[in-house]
């Protein structure tokens, strides 16, 4: 493989490329803020009959699982195939600890007259799904209680409740897996991400949405255009974080854009910053896989920085663009990449943090003050979703590149524990309707 080195885009602005420095990778959105919401919201029921007709399979030798020592694992055998054909039991990816997923059926969800019934289509894995998966917790929020994994899905609309006006049955629909009280301060001004009464999927104790049938309030799930497929529908979730974290930036044309960190996020965002009008757009990493897919995707420069010290990086970032940037958005959430962040920016430039890293961290915060440099926070997205199906509708944006990795949902496990390899993956989707045929998407 060619080092990056070596790499010249075409129509690349500046010519040289090399290599340095750690920046790491992409770190997503971060399930929710505040306390558990209505306990009613949840639709999945426990089935103990499952359970027991699963422990039966196991002693006939018939399950499959990430850990054959825990009961009550369930890899889709030829019984639960003809099971799941008939619609009648809704198989789930359930975390149960560290490492700990299972596949296990769960009863088929009733919609309440604000709600719609979706057959979840596709599911993509994000990074706060693997730290969940790999540590049981995640800041705050510590898995205690079994939750169905998941929060960037796809679906299409089953049925609908008597009040729902926005959707119908069919309609292909991008799900915002979050669900504010819309009553508090922070909903009435629109900041509906901020609400303390959120509920996000997956955030433990939440359930999310890596299950065959879902029900979510018809108001969160947006309308996907006929020709987009589900997978794009899904992808709508990070490029919603990358929507949001533009907006915050207010990125526009003329820009000089660094962003930091070359994951689903740093990519996505990189994505955003052209469709908004960016001039240039620069995107740095230590991981020659992430750097080389930015150089597809449109990057007018990428730098590996893994051998580089923070001195020599800001230098040859101000070489590149030939001046400091004006805006920088940093996807990572290390301290590295966000001391970079600041020092690179050009005096009153903006530094907008997405990734998730360490609480409390060593900053240059002086150097923030002598050149006012604007330090904003970017938190998932609120009335994002409407933007980002508009950008890739439009064909503003191009988002499906992003994904590198397939898996059904009969192999969940295998699709976590990949994705918490982390090497030479940008982002891992499960399919989750059993009509997936793999040739076919694979050739989108
Ligand atoms: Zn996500
Ligand atoms: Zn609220």
């Amino acid at each position: 493989m060619a080092d990056l080195n070596e790499y010249s885009r075409p129509n690349m602005k500046h010519s040289e490329i090399w290599r340095r420095f750690y920046i790491g990778s992409s770190t997503p959105d971060l399930p929710a803020f505040g306390k558990t919401p209505d306990p009613n919201h949840n639709p999945f029921i426990f089935d103990q009959q499952d359970l027991e007709q699963a422990d039966t399979e196991n002693s006939l030798g018939r399950i499959s699982t990430c850990n054959s020592s825990l009961r009550n694992q369930v890899n889709i055998s030829a019984s639960c195939q003809s099971e799941r054909s008939n619609n009648k039991k809704n198989l789930a990816a359930i975390l149960y600890g560290p490492r700990d997923l299972r596949l296990e059926y769960r009863q088929m969800p009733t919609i309440k007259g604000h709600q719609v019934l979706l057959n979840v289509e596709v599911c993509g894995i994000c990074g706060t799904d693997v730290r969940i998966y790999e540590d049981g917790r995640l800041g705050p929020f510590t898995l205690k209680d079994p939750m169905v994994i998941g929060h960037e899905a796809s679906g299409t609309v089953m049925e609908v409740g008597k009040c729902v006006t926005n959707l119908k049955p069919g309609d292909k629909v991008a799900i915002e897996p979050q669900v504010p009280c819309r009553m508090c301060r922070m909903c009435k001004t629109g900041n509906y991400h901020m609400c303390p009464n959120l509920y996000f999927c997956a955030a433990p104790p939440n359930d999310g949405n890596l299950c065959q049938y879902f029900t979510h309030d018809a108001d969160f799930c947006h309308k996907v255009p006929c020709h987009l497929d589900q997978e794009v529908a899904t992808l709508m979730e990070p490029l919603a974080v990358a929507v949001h974290a533009c907006k915050k930036g207010r990125i526009t044309s003329g820009d000089d854009v660094l962003i930091l960190g070359s994951g689903a996020i740093g990519l996505a965002t990189m994505l955003a910053a052209k469709a908004y009008g960016a001039s240039s757009v620069f995107v740095l990493d230590i991981d020659d896989y992430k750097l080389r897919k930015a150089i597809d995707l449109g990057a007018d420069c990428v730098i590996n920085t893994k051998n580089l010290d923070e001195e020599e990086t800001v230098r040859k970032i101000c070489q590149l663009v030939g001046h400091a940037p004006n805006k920088t958005i940093e996807c990572c959430g290390l301290e590295a990449a966000i001391r970079i962040g600041i020092l690179a920016t050009k005096p009153c430039g903006t530094v907008v943090m997405v990734g998730l890293g360490a609480d409390n961290q060593c900053l240059p915060v002086m150097n923030s003050v002598y050149k006012e440099i604007n330090i904003i926070g970017s938190m998932r997205y609120a009335n994002d979703y409407e933007t980002a199906i508009d950008m890739v509708s439009r064909g503003k944006v191009d988002i499906k590149p992003i994904i590198t990795h397939r898996f059904k949902l009969e192999d969940a496990c295998d699709a976590f524990e990949f994705a918490s390899k982390k090497e030479e993956q940008i982002k891992v989707l499960i399919h989750v309707n059993p009509d997936w045929i793999p040739d076919e998407s694979a050739k989108c």
